[in-house]
């Protein structure tokens, strides 16, 4: 038995076997072979690299014939590698001396090959060959593992997934009946897979650093989301101590939302504060007005664009839209325009930085036919319920000023033909980057709103990449920069009359609540499952507290010492947040 400890990304216990992926979706079998297995092992791994040649010479000629033979210099570069005899050599040491599986062996080799060249790639060329030792190892896996392959589409019973890493869009392909849990070596707690793991209510626990190794496919594991542990190879007195917890756990969240339904999310001494939804998908609405939500203050729209060939069409938009608004039954909504790049990749994205790169409103700017049809959806959806509309991502005025100046002109078209469409539609903008934290003063007098990103404002106020793993431990909300950042925005906002909402995951966490009522916030959207838990602090304590702690908080100067004392009051108002 092994015990392992990550991030906890999405709550919940999950018990069952391990399906181990490797980074494309192909299953990697058990990954170690006995002594009087090698020959077998060595000749298997021999018929791939011929199988695999032959299938490179098949798809040469066809290509010849297709395109041109101009195209025959791909091939022959794969071809190359699979008759390199160091790159055979290495692979079967690995199966001879280590007792690898072939599978194993190629993925680690070619991994290896692939980091190198990654590290090394200064030119077009060198860049080029990095996708082509990828094509070479899904080629020689495919070989390996011939009919056995097996895909999560496909899948018999339900498993828990072990991965290097998983995509937003892998995630989101995700059937929830089928997929009990899932643990990476990479990722955050605010990674986007992590959030779309939470909105399918998928347990999960992310930045195990070396979890793929340390999994065979069919072994239990149990995946505590809750506490952010694997345990690999559990005995049946932890397996039945899992199984309670994971009853209890359930238990609490139900009664809690039961208590707490019909109750305001208000302070003891009286202070409302609204708590809304973050969603991916309109299918989510339902439970998160059940759960209490009293809106939706994130709809992360480019989930419509994840994953897909071709960008959702007006049409697609507006509906995905429209169910949003009747789901809601009059309650409100904010729409974010789609927030692509970065981990939230769409076809045909490639990006060297891309988390500094054209992501997002940079984006959507640049591809003004996409963004015009984006616009166009909600503003027609917006005559059918209390729509607003906001930009992800705003680093200066000028770049506030150039999207707005595109809805007017989309406004303009509309009016033109006819369209009808809420005139008076607000506009805000997300808080998620210091530039725009800095001078909100000035970008408050041209929006509606404020939304705090905290999940990006932390990430690019600390310079800690909110997916890797490496550096998982820096990304702090408690950082004194954070709060200064997130004070002087709220302050901001009020000083100017707008609204000021945080729909980053730092809202949604037990030891941040009372920091941010007391900071003066009063708009909360969060991961729906957090819903009860939130209202639940929010109305065990008065604002004056609140206060109180927060002025304590921010003048503490060190992240460690600020979350310490935050997590003590927590636990003060919610003990039950130990479970
Ligand atoms: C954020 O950055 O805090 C945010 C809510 O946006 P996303 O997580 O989609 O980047
Ligand atoms: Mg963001």
């Amino acid at each position: 038995m092994l015990k392992m400890e990550g991030v906890a990304a999405s709550p919940g216990v999950a018990i069952g076997r391990a399906f181990v992926l490797d980074a494309e979706g192909v299953r990697i079998r058990r990954r170690y072979i006995d002594h009087d297995e090698i020959q077998h092992e060595l000749d298997r791994f021999q018929k791939a690299m011929e199988s695999a040649l032959e299938d490179i010479e098949e798809t040469e000629s066809t290509v010849a014939e297709n395109i041109g033979p101009d195209y025959r210099e791909i091939f022959s570069v794969h071809k190359r590698m699979l008759q390199d005899e160091q790159l055979k050599g290495q692979i079967r040491e690995l199966i001879a001396d280590r007792l690898c599986t072939p599978e194993h062996a190629v993925a680690k080799t070619l991994r290896t090959y692939h980091r190198i060249f990654l590290r090394e790639a200064k030119d077009d060329y060198l860049a080029q060959r990095v996708t082509d030792i990828h094509d070479v190892e899904h080629r020689l896996l495919r070989a390996l593992l011939g009919q056995k392959q097996e895909d999560l589409s496909h899948l018999q019973e339900p498993v828990v997934v072990i991965a290097h890493d998983l995509t937003p869009s892998q995630t989101a392909a995700f059937d929830p009946k089928k997929i009990l849990g899932f643990a990476t070596n990479a990722g955050g707690k605010t990674s986007h897979s992590a959030i779309v793991a939470r909105a399918l209510k998928i347990p999960a626990v992310v930045g195990l650093g070396n979890v793929e190794n340390e999994v065979s496919g069919g072994e239990m594991v149990i995946i505590d989301g809750h506490q952010g542990v694997v345990v690999i190879g559990p005995d049946t007195d932890t397996i039945t101590r899992y199984e309670e917890r994971g009853r209890s756990i359930h238990l609490f969240e139900a009664q809690l939302v039961k208590e707490l339904h019909d109750l305001p999310a208000e302070t003891l001494d009286g202070r409302r504060i609204t708590l809304l939804a973050n969603i991916e998908f309109p299918s989510e609405v339902k439970v998160a007005v059940e759960l209490g939500a009293e809106g939706i203050g994130l709809y992360r729209t480019e989930f419509l664009y994840v994953g897909a060939k071709k960008p959702p069409t007006e049409r697609e938009q507006y509906e995905a839209y429209v169910q949003t608004i009747k789901e809601l039954a009059g309650r409100p909504a904010i729409i974010r325009t789609v927030d692509l790049g970065a981990d939230k990749l769409w076809s045909g994205m490639q990006e060297k930085n891309p988390f500094l790169g054209c992501r997002s409103l940079r984006f959507c700017l640049r591809h003004m036919e996409m963004f015009r049809c984006q616009l166009s959806a909600i503003l027609r959806a917006s005559v059918l319920g209390e729509v607003s509309l906001m930009f992800p991502l705003v680093t200066s005025l000028e770049e506030l000023r150039e999207a707005k100046a595109v809805l007017r002109d989309v406004m303009s078209e509309m009016r033109t033909d006819g369209v009808a469409f809420n005139e008076d539609i607000r506009v805000g903008i997300m808080i998620e980057v210091p530039s725009a934290a800095l001078t909100a003063d000035s970008l408050a007098k041209e929006t509606d709103f404020f939304s705090i990103g905290t999940n990006d404002l932390i990430q690019y106020t600390l310079a800690v990449d909110r997916n890797n793993q490496t550096v998982a431990q820096l990304y702090s909300p408690a950082h004194p920069a954070v709060l200064r950042l997130i004070e002087y925005v709220i302050e901001t906002g009020r000083r100017h009359g707008i609204p000021v909402a945080i729909c980053g995951e730092m809202g949604g966490e037990i030891d941040y609540i009372i920091l941010l009522v007391g900071m003066g916030l009063t708009e909360f959207s969060v991961t729906p499952a957090m819903i009860p838990d939130v209202k639940k602090v929010i109305r065990s304590i008065t604002y004056e507290e609140a206060k109180a702690i927060a002025e304590k908080a921010i003048s503490i100067t060190e992240a460690t010492e600020v979350l310490r004392f935050l997590r003590k009051e927590a636990r003060r108002v919610f003990p039950q947040h130990e479970m």
